[in-house]
Order: C-alpha cells, then sequence, then structure tokens
C-alpha cells in the first residue's frame, strides 16, 4: 500500500427511493476531496438532498481512459474519491472497473460503501433460489453474442439476473422461449423502490405475453428460473462426462462441472462421473 495515499471509496446510492442512501455513505460523500460522477446533474439533485457540498467530477464512459491517470494520481498524492453511479452500485453495468484496477495496482486502498443495487433488489423478492445465480447486465442487442447470451441462459443451472430495457422485455423473452425455455419460471421487477414498483412473476411465456399486453415503464430487471431438475437427460450427462474424461479431466472435476454447468444433483453427478 502507498504510504500516504488517499482512498477510492465505491459508493452505493440508491435505485429510486432517495431514504436507501445510507448515513455512512452520507458522511464519505461529505468528505472525500470529490465525488466522481456518471452523470454529475444526476449526483448534485442526490447531493443537494442531503446536503453534501463536495466538489463532483465527470467520470462516465467516455472519459474514464483519460480520466483515470490523473486521478490515480491524486490518490497516490493522498487525496480520497468517492465514486458514484447514477443508480445502486458502481461497475454493475456501470463505469468504474478501469478505475478500481487502476487504484489497486498504484497501492491505493480501494473500500466500499455498500448498499443498493438493482441486481439483488430483483434476486431477493423473485422468489427464486437466490443461494447461487449468474448476472449477465444487460445482453447484447444483436448478433452471436446475443444468441450465445440466450443458449448461456437456457443451459443455466441456476437463477440468472439481466437487465434489459423495458422496450425490450417481451422480445428478450419470446427469444428464451423460441429457445426452449417458455415454461422456466421468470420474473419482472420494474421500478424498484419506486413508487409504481411491481413485480409480475409467472412462466418465461406468461410474463412475454404479459409484457407485450402491457408494455412495461420505467426501469426493469429480468429474473429467470433454472430449469427443472427433472428436465435432465441422464444419457445427454453420460455423453458430456464422457467427452470430457476424453479430454482427461479427473472424475472429481467431471463431477463438480456436471454440478455446476449442467444442474445434476450431487449424486448423480457422482455416479455419472465415476462410471
Ligand atoms: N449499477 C446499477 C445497479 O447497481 O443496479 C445498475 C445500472 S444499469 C446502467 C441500469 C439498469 O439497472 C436499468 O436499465 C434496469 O435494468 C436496472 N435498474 C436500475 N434501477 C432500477 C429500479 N429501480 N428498478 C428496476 N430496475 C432497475
Amino acid at each position: 500500500m502507498s504510504a500516504g495515499a488517499g482512498t477510492l471509496h465505491v459508493v452505493s446510492t440508491p435505485i429510486g427511493h432517495l431514504g436507501d442512501l445510507s448515513p455512512r455513505a452520507v458522511e464519505v460523500l461529505q468528505h472525500v476531496t470529490a465525488i466522481l460522477a456518471e452523470d454529475t446533474r444526476h449526483t448534485r439533485i442526490l447531493c443537494d438532498r442531503f446536503a453534501i457540498r463536495t466538489p463532483l467530477l465527470a467520470y462516465h464512459e467516455h472519459n474514464e481512459a483519460s480520466r483515470v491517470p490523473g486521478l490515480v494520481a491524486r490518490l497516490v498524492a493522498g487525496e480520497s474519491f468517492a465514486l458514484v453511479s447514477d443508480a445502486g452500485t458502481p461497475l454493475l453495468s456501470d463505469p468504474g472497473d478501469r478505475l478500481v484496477r487502476a487504484a489497486i495496482a498504484a497501492g491505493v486502498t480501494v473500500s466500499p460503501v455498500p448498499g443498493p443495487s438493482a441486481l439483488l433488489a430483483a434476486l431477493v423478492v423473485s422468489g427464486l433460489p437466490a443461494e447461487r445465480f449468474t448476472f449477465l447486465g444487460f445482453l447484447a442487442r444483436k448478433g452471436r453474442e446475443r444468441s450465445e447470451a440466450i443458449e448461456t441462459i437456457v443451459a443455466a443451472p441456476h437463477t440468472v439476473v439481466l437487465y434489459e430495457a423495458p422496450a425490450r422485455v417481451a422480445e428478450t423473452l419470446r427469444a428464451l422461449e423460441a429457445a426452449g425455455a417458455g415454461a422456466r419460471p421468470a420474473v419482472l421487477a420494474r421500478e424498484l423502490t419506486k413508487q409504481f414498483e411491481t413485480i409480475v412473476r409467472g412462466t418465461v411465456r406468461e410474463v412475454a405475453a404479459a409484457a407485450e399486453a402491457e408494455p412495461p415503464r420505467g426501469e426493469v430487471v429480468l429474473v429467470i428460473g433454472a430449469g427443472a431438475p427433472e428436465a435432465l437427460d441422464p444419457s445427454d450427462l453420460e455423453r458430456q462426462a464422457a467427452a470430457w474424461r476424453a479430454e482427461g479431466q479427473a472424475p472429481r472435476e467431471v463431477m463438480r462441472r456436471l454440478m455446476e454447468e449442467r444442474g445434476a444433483p450431487r449424486n448423480l453427478a457422482y455416479r455419472i462421473a465415476h462410471a
């Protein structure tokens, strides 16, 4: 750690309800040299509400590459900054990873002020298993990257969380249905913590129909449940295990992959991996 260096605080801010800004977040925002904000006008409203007079500096996807060296030099020289995004937690489908990595490389302390994120807020009210999940952020809008992401969701042995533009929700759910996931559980979490908070639960097919009948407005998270375990085809798993063993993977590794990548229960994974 660089002696005398400042701290880069990564601070979560509300995803809607301003009451969700934590007292510690207010304190940190009040005491740093500057707040690095995605949109300074947006963050100014938050700061005004909490009487935070700290200067704001723009740090967003269009200037982060050019900003990082200067910011890191100032951190090393002893200044402290708070990184915030327009909503929720920085770095989650928001800028910040370049700065965090550069600060770490320079020996600067990076410290979180945890708090809201739409990802976790949606997951915990979805009613779907939250013990293991995959977060895919925003799906690519077209092309191979999109079709690969759809395949990843269909193959996921656990819950998947996505950010989606409201106008694209129905299309994404229909793409999942077309790929064979129409009967999977789906939850549309809209305007969380805000006046029109709405949670729609059903199957992928049902939630797609609901989104077509009444296109959601505002901000939306989609949570997609894993395929039902009984849908597992043991002979398909056996073929997969044979292929991994032929590549030289140990039974233990094959068992782990069957459980993690294919959602096989432990006893079935053990039996197939050691066959
Ligand atoms: N960093 C943020 C976080 O921690 O949640 C997310 C930023 S991302 C650019 C914005 C997306 O987050 C929106 O398009 C939407 O998918 C989701 N989102 C943000 N606020 C939300 C809310 N109040 N309700 C539902 N989804 C929300």
